[in-house]
Order: structure tokens, then sequence, then C-alpha cells
């Protein structure tokens, strides 16, 4: 049955879709598929493809991951993961090994596709350090009996595919029939399993039909669109897409601050220009500065591959120096309410580089601790999840129980990550508790005049 019908009939029935019923009415076709790397995007991936009928093994090279996951632990703060996790482990569907050699031949079951969803953190040269891939390509490449698609869905620059080609040619001497593919994530921490499944576009770069039929049959049962590209485009698609957001971070934090200059309201020119259908009004909120794994690294790593390539793409560049004086200005505004900083103490609210996950990698946090800790100041942070995360990459603060017991004497508090449940907090009772009540709402939580109303000095990001 075609995609289209499968999907229509999905719609005529008006239910969400139950991918149990969905294989055994319409006959979709399962596929074995290994995935390697079990991080934010591996075990999503594995996890989600499982609950859409495939057989999954997901390869970790990190041991006490794979021992976590088969204890039936979910080793990321993730909504909807591990409730996920148990139903697939729970139907035999996900499986956990700690070898590229298990994870392609699992129980008599040899995966065809194997997704490489490994990390391809930052150089210190801007560029992106793709020795994980190549050693996962190698590896499959060393171990393949039979044809087999290599499907990247790391976030890496455009002409890896060459390069994972290269690598295979060079190993693979029986001629072993292969292809490789790109198959870009674009979920976002926090809503992942729900971004993944109703996903805005499914992109495949693919180098043969055999693989686009393959991939096609994989992402049958979800209901986004997908895009069919070369190889090149796929890979570059992913850069553009994240240097694009970060672009417009960076534009209404620009816009914010001439704001500030002349008393205007951000609020309510980003909602002016987010009316707009041409701009949309996603990724105009003002803020101290986007962090996570994702923005900050792929803007570098774009502009790099760009300068290899003969482009200097300065946007770029001031997109990352907007972003950084954002984080700058935060410090400044800090030094601006309180005169001198040394020996006070300053409570922060929120590490994650944003709500609904414990990822403390590129976090704006990092940055403010780091800047207030160069004015001897007393620093105590509350995070909902990400405290355990933090506390191995913060040190010389204080951790508190809760978003009360930080703020408890404190002569600033600054708002960092806008989680939701800080929204509701009896904001009198911590007024009362803090020895000075200078607030700065770095993600405009909370209303300016309520904020003044309850006694707070309050400052926002280009909000009067
Ligand atoms: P992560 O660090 O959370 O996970 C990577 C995993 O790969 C780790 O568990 C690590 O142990 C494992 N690994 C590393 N080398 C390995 C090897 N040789 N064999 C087996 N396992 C190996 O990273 P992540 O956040 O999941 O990101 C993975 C990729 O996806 C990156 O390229 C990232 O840019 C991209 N991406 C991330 C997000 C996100 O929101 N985190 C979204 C889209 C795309």
């Amino acid at each position: 049955m075609g995609r289209n019908r499968l999907l229509s009939a999905c719609q005529e029935t008006d239910k969400v879709l139950n991918f149990e019923n969905f294989i055994l009415e319409f006959d979709m076709k399962s596929h074995n598929i290994c995935v390697v790397g079990t991080g934010y995007v591996g075990l999503v991936t594995g996890t989600c493809l499982a609950e859409i009928g495939h057989r999954v093994v997901c390869v970790d090279s990190n041991k006490s991951k794979i021992r976590y996951l088969n204890a039936g632990k979910c080793p990321i703060y993730e909504p909807g993961l591990p409730e996920l996790l148990k139903k697939n482990r729970k139907a035999g569907r996900i499986a956990f090994v700690d070898s590229i050699k298990d994870g392609i031949q699992h129980k008599g079951r040899r995966a065809q596709v194997v997704f490489i969803a490994v990390g391809t953190p930052p150089r210190p040269d801007g560029s992106a350090d793709l020795s994980a891939i190549e050693a996962v390509a190698a590896d499959v490449a060393k171990r393949m009996t039979d044809y087999t698609i290599f499907v990247d869905k790391s976030t890496v620059p455009v002409e890896t595919g060459e390069w994972v080609k290269k690598t295979i040619e060079r190993i693979n001497k029986r001629g072993v029939p292969y292809d490789i593919a790109s198959n870009p994530e674009f979920l976002a921490e926090g809503s992942a399993v729900k971004d993944f499944m109703n996903p805005d576009r499914v992109v495949l770069g693919v180098s043969s039909k055999r693989a686009e039929k393959v991939l096609r049959e994989i992402y049958a049962p979800l209901k986004g669109p997908i895009l069919a590209t070369d190889v090149k485009s796929a890979e570059l698609i992913k850069h553009a897409s994240n240097s694009f957001l970060a672009t417009k971070i960076s534009f209404i934090n620009a816009v914010s601050r001439l704001c500030e200059k002349v008393g205007a309201d951000v609020t309510d020119v980003a909602k002016g220009m987010g009316l707009d259908k041409r701009i949309g009004p996603s990724f105009l909120r003002p803020g101290i500065g986007f962090g996570g794994f994702c923005f900050p690294k792929d803007l570098e790593a774009f502009y790099w591959i760009c300068n290899k390539k003969g482009y200097d793409f300065k946007l770029l560049q001031e997109v990352q120096a907007i972003n950084k004086d954002q984080k700058q200005w935060a410090l400044e505004q800090v030094s601006e309410l309180l005169w001198n900083l040394g020996g006070k103490k300053i409570a922060l609210w929120g590490l994650a580089f944003k709500p609904n996950t414990d990822d403390m990698r590129f976090a704006p946090s990092l940055d403010i601790v780091e800047g207030l800790k160069e004015h001897k100041v007393k620093i105590a942070a509350h995070d909902p999840v990400s405290m355990d995360n933090a506390k191995k990459v913060l040190k010389g603060l204080t951790f508190a129980k809760d978003p009360y017991a930080a703020a408890k004497g404190a002569d600033c508090l600054i708002l960092v990550t806008e989680w939701p449940q800080y929204k509701d907090l009896d904001l009198e009772k911590v007024r009362k508790s803090m020895r000075t009540p200078v607030f700065l709402d770095g993600r405009n939580l909370y209303d300016p005049a309520k904020m003044r109303k309850l006694g707070f000095d309050y400052r926002s990001v280009g909000r009067p």
C-alpha cells in the first residue's frame, strides 16, 4: 500500500497514529536497523523507530550507558522517552549493545541499515570533530556481509558523505554492495520524541534509488513530508537550518538592545514582526543568548566549512558575536544594578541551556557563572532537572534544593532558563527572603508591571 493511501487511511479514521495497529492493518515493511550512538539523537531515533514497528539495536561505546539502558533506565531527561523505551523493550523491538559487531548482527538478524548518530563536537578551530563518524563507518565496513546503507544522522559538514564513502572503499576489498545516505535530524531537546514522531520534514540525502526506497519505507508511518535530495544538499540543509534559526535569535536580541535605548518593547516588536507570514513568530524571543549542543557548534562548523570551500560567510560570525554580547550584557546589568559585586550573593534560576532538558552543553549559565566568579560573588543556583549534570561542570557555587532556597539572602536573582515551573512560584515569598529584591529576568518570563508591583527592582530583556 502506498504511503499516501496509508496516511489518508489514518486521517480518515481521525485517530492519532497507533503504530501497532498500523503495522498489522497496513502491512508496513519492518526493517532491521542498527543505530550507533545512544545520546539525545541516537536514543530518541532508536526508540521512535522501534515504536513505529522496526527492530532496532542501539550501540554505544560507552559501556556504562549500555548497562544503564539494559537495566531499564533512561540516561537522559526527555519527556515521553522513558515510557516509550519501556514499552518497546517489553515488545522486544529494541535492544542495547556495546559493540558494532553485536549491533549489526543481533540474534540471527542482520541490520541492513545503520544510522550513525554519534557526537560531532567542535574542535578548537571551530571545525567539527568527525573522528567518531569515521570510526563507526570503518567498523561497519569491516563487518558488513551484504548490502548495507550507512545513514548519517549526526550533524556534519557538507562532503562528510564523500569521506565516509572513501573510508568504506579503503576497507571493503570484497566489494560488498553499500550506499551512503544523509538523514539529518531536526528534533529539539525537550520535545525530541514529539518532534521525531511529527516531523516538519524528513530529509533523505541519497545516492541511489535502492537506498531511497528503503529509507522511505522506514519513515512511511510518519506523517511529515519526505524530501529526497542528493547527499551534499541534505548535509547542507541541516547546517543552513540551524544557522538560520540562530540568526533569527541573534537578530531579535540585537533589536532588543535598541528597544532598551529608546524605551520600546521588544515583545511587541517581535509580535508585530512575527504576524507577517513571511517571517513567522518562532525564534523571535529575546534572551541572554542561545546555547546547547547544536546552535553554537553548528554555526561555527558551518562558518568553517564555508571558509574552507572559499566563501567567507561573514553573517554567521556576526550572529555568534551578538550571542556572546548578550551574555556580557547580562553581566553588565548585574553590575549596574548592584554597583559593587564583591562578596554579594547572586541566585540563578535555571542552568540547563533551555527548559525541559538536563543538557548543560554550551549552556549560557556556564558563561554567566564564569563571569560572575571573576567578581568574587557567592552564587547559589537551582535547576529542576539538570543539577546532577551541572555539578560536573560548574564548580565553586552552591546548588540549592529548590528555587526558594537559592533566592534566600540573595542580593540579585537572575532567571537564566525559563522553566515553566518558575512562573508559578510564590514571588512575594521570594522577594521577602532576598537581601535586596533585585531581579534580572534573562528570558522575559515575568510581567514587568506585576514584578514591580511586587516590589522587585526588576529588569528584563528589551522591555521598559
Ligand atoms: P551525545 O553526545 O548525546 O551522544 C553521542 C553518543 O555517541 C554518546 O553516547 C557516545 O558515547 C556515542 N559514541 C561516540 N563515539 C562512538 C563510537 N565510536 N561508537 C559508538 N558510540 C559512540 O550527542 P547528541 O546530542 O545525541 O548528538 C549526536 C549528533 O546529532 C551530533 O552530531 C549533533 O550535532 C546532532 N544533533 C543533535 C541534536 C540535539 O538536540 N542534541 C539535534 C539534532 C542533531
